[in-house]
């Protein structure tokens, strides 16, 4: 489980996070969504639990142990995965080569199978060759992304661009994966194949998502549970028929008073 202790965080005089606690994957797999109003502290959140941030009160753990000051790049090392707002993907490489990337970032952090046990003859660097290059086909195929292997990052439709982005996520191993507006720049024809594809393989990967998304219709159907925040604090978090018989979520998420 990956948990948030009265997390708090400011800039100045605003207080993007005031004594959140959260929790997430309470069950393996778990489909979280974080909503509310622009400014309500989303963002904060996900860059506090992820390492960008350091908060000025509260505590992060994963699992049971204490990340609150771990580096980004070791909390990925135990199974914390971030996609950005804005897709992350090498612009002139292929897809695969970009899976290929992320992969090999993988391997460089973990050792792989490491040179010893390809100097003692127990894997060849042929092995492991082969093994990257089916579990780039694994990704591809699992991603939708078959059409467009061989095609330029750049030249991808937005939606299938930022499904790179994610399978390079997944390429990375995750067991939380954090998805800060993965419909962002994306098409509103590609937005519900986008979040399925991702639910999709979360689920069949027992993967814990937790995603920031302003489409209402995409949280109603994908969420197994949704923490509405404003103004820094959780408003509220239940099931997603609380987006319907919450009126004043409602009301903030129509940003009435905003
Ligand atoms: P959301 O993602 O919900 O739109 P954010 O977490 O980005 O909200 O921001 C919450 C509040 O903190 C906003 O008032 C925002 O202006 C402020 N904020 C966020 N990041 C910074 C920063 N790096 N420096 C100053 N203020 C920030
Ligand atoms: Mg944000």
């Amino acid at each position: 489980m990956l948990e948030a202790d009265g997390l708090k965080k400011s800039f100045g005089n605003i207080v993007a996070t005031d004594d959140v606690s959260v929790q997430f994957g309470k069950e393996d797999g778990e489909m979280v969504f974080i909503v509310g109003p622009n400014g309500a502290g989303k963002s904060t959140l996900v860059n506090l639990l992820t390492g960008l941030l350091e908060p000025d009160e509260g505590a992060v753990t994963l699992d049971g142990q204490d990340i609150t000051t771990m580096r980004a790049d070791q909390r990925v090392h135990e199974g914390l995965v971030r996609s950005f707002q804005v897709v992350k993907v090498f612009e002139e490489m292929t897809v695969r080569e970009n899976i290929r990337t992320a992969l090999l970032i993988k391997r460089k952090k973990t050792g792989g199978l490491g040179p010893r046990a390809i100097w003692e003859g127990l894997f060849s660097l042929d092995d492991e060759h082969e093994a990257i290059e089916r579990t780039i086909d694994d990704l591809v195929e699992q991603f939708r992304l078959d059409d467009v292997e061989e095609a330029i990052a750049e030249e991808l439709p937005h939606g299938d661009r930022k499904l790179l982005d994610v399978a390079m996520s997944f390429a990375l191993d995750p067991n939380y994966l954090l998805l800060d507006e993965p419909t962002s720049g994306v098409s509103a024809q590609e937005t519900d194949y986008v979040i399925e594809t991702i639910v999709e393989v979360s689920e069949s990967q027992n993967v814990t998502t937790v995603t920031i998304e302003h489409d209402m219709d995409l949280v109603k159907n994908h969420a197994d549970r949704v923490i509405a925040l404003h103004q820094g604090s959780v408003h509220g978090e239940g099931p997603p028929t609380m987006l319907e018989t919450d009126q004043e979520l409602r009301r903030l998420l129509l940003g009435v008073e905003e």
